[in-house]
């Protein structure tokens, strides 16, 4: 086995995306077509920085325009090359296709670690890299729409977009050309947490159907499930958290950098991000036992294995040792495609990192329709909601008054009710809607057809049909 070659991401991705169009019947050229990535822009710029000047690799990819505008992230980190752009660009066509957000793919990097910098030096570089970008239509409202990815966040968007804005002054659209910005810079509730609560949301959707629990050896709900994370980061944070405070996962392993948390009795997922941010790592956190070699835990015996750093850390080296007999993709790329095929020989059932990291994608699409229509959700409905509840609720204490201690209303039934949803919850309910339908769209390929075994094909399927289906009626 070892003397096969690992497939890089970019390999991997159309490794995968090659199983999957040899069971479709595409017009010749239309395959590739959709495989291959329109355009990578790559740029070199300078910026004057303590004292000297120092130049920087930046790419931009957009993998297919069959939507505009395109939509991806922007990565900050050592490890970008054209390849790893290339491979995120392309997963993101397939994401958005799966989850009906109405974009193209795309991706961008800078690379730069920006633990090395200060901020006022952070920013520096980010508006100067997005000035290359602007200039290109490569972050443009209608064109192409960045968002945050590991190393970036909500500042780094702000940046973006204020830079945009002073190039374009008179663009009255200017805070949809980046989304995952602050909420007083544009920004929408819950978007933040909105990649880890789609893992959750997945999760909970998986476990919903049994067949589907049983096809992975396990029985049961999400209730006591056995947790390791990689990576608590954005992702993995919020994924962790809400399966721990909301679900009643037990959240036995953390890895991060610098090694790995242990605990048979379950992490307190806000305690190690506390320790995190304060010692800038997880070592020597109390409560836990310490591995150095973090990895190692991606090993341990679990439930269900959470990826939520980087790309490639299940490879053909590890992946017959793994354990759990679940994994969700919450990273894109975690597992090579010569460690998928070790783990679909095994009977493991991945959710695939298209369809459980889409909740991003998804809530992103959601900020820019709300930047697009000046106006936050909810805004409109709800008193009108709240004053059509009250209506209901005042007959039922009418009823309540009546019938006496024959019929009470329950507790707390009346504050709950009478509540209209707000931002968050309009979010949350559009997010939670998005991850079941696209599931059941997965779930149906995989169970109803004979030559398709694992979740992975079945997204690529469904995707690559809607992709396919736009090119058609484009005329291509
Ligand atoms: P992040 O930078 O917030 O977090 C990444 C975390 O992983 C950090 O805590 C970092 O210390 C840790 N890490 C890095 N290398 C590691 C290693 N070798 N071992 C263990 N831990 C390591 O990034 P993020 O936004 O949470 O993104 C993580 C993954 O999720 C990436 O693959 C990204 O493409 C994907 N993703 C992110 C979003 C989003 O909305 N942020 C959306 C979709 C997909």
């Amino acid at each position: 086995m070892n003397a096969v070659k690992e497939p890089s991401f970019r390999e991997s991705v159309d490794l995968m995306f090659n199983r999957a169009v040899a069971l479709m019947d595409l017009p010749p050229g239309l395959e590739e077509k959709i495989r291959v990535c329109n355009a990578t822009y790559t740029v070199r710029f300078g910026v004057r920085l303590r004292g000297q000047i120092h130049t920087f690799t930046g790419y931009r990819s957009v993998h297919s325009e069959h939507m505009e505008p395109v939509k991806g992230g922007i990565r900050y980190a050592m490890g970008v090359n054209q390849d790893e752009v290339e491979a995120l660009a392309a997963l993101m066509t397939y994401k958005c296709a799966l989850v009906e957000a109405p974009f193209g793919g795309s991706k961008g990097g800078l690379r730069i670690d920006p633990r090395d910098w200060e901020e006022h030096e952070l920013e520096m570089i980010t508006r100067r890299f997005s000035y290359e970008l602007i200039k290109r239509d490569l972050i443009n409202p209608a064109q192409n729409v960045p968002a945050p990815d590991m190393g970036t966040g909500e500042r780094e968007m702000a940046w973006m977009a204020d830079q945009y804005k002073r190039m374009n002054t008179t663009d009255i659209n200017y805070r949809a050309c980046v989304t995952g910005k602050p909420i007083n810079a544009g920004g929408i509730q819950g978007r933040v947490e909105a990649t880890g609560r789609g893992v959750q949301y997945a999760l909970q959707e998986f476990f919903r159907h049994p067949e589907d629990i049983a096809a992975a050896g396990m029985s049961g709900s999400l209730d006591g499930k056995r947790v390791v994370v990689q990576g608590l980061g954005n992702v993995g944070y919020h994924a962790a958290k809400f399966l721990q405070d909301e679900d009643g996962c037990l959240i036995t392993g953390i890895i991060e950098r610098d090694g790995a948390l242990y605990s048979e009795t379950g992490l307190d997922v806000e305690a190690v991000r506390d320790w995190m941010q304060k010692h800038d790592g997880i070592k020597d956190y109390p409560d836990a036992n310490h591995s150095a070699e973090g990895a190692v835990v991606l090993e341990a015996d679990c439930d269900i294995l959470i990826p939520a750093a980087m790309e490639g850390v299940i490879n053909m080296q590890n992946a017959a040792r793994i354990k759990a007999p679940l994994i969700i993709e919450a990273a894109n790329g975690p597992v090579t495609a010569g460690a998928d095929d070790i783990l679909r020989e095994k009977g493991t059932v991945i959710i695939p990192d298209m369809y459980a990291n889409a909740g991003g994608v998804t809530v992103s699409y959601f900020e820019w329709v709300k930047n697009l229509s000046h106006i936050r959700f909810g805004r409109m409905g709800r008193r009108q909601e709240e004053a059509r509840h009250q209506l209901i609720v005042d007959e039922l204490q009418r009823l309540d008054h009546h019938l006496g201690d024959a019929w009470v209303m329950s507790p707390g039934f009346k504050q709950k009710y009478l509540r209209g949803a707000g931002e968050l919850e309009l979010v949350r309910s559009g997010l939670d809607d998005t991850m079941r339908i696209a599931y059941q769209a997965m779930r149906e390929v995989w169970h109803g057809r004979q030559d398709v075994t694992d979740l992975r094909t079945a997204a690529y399927l469904v995707s690559i049909a809607k992709v396919a289906a736009s090119y058609r009626a484009m005329g291509l």
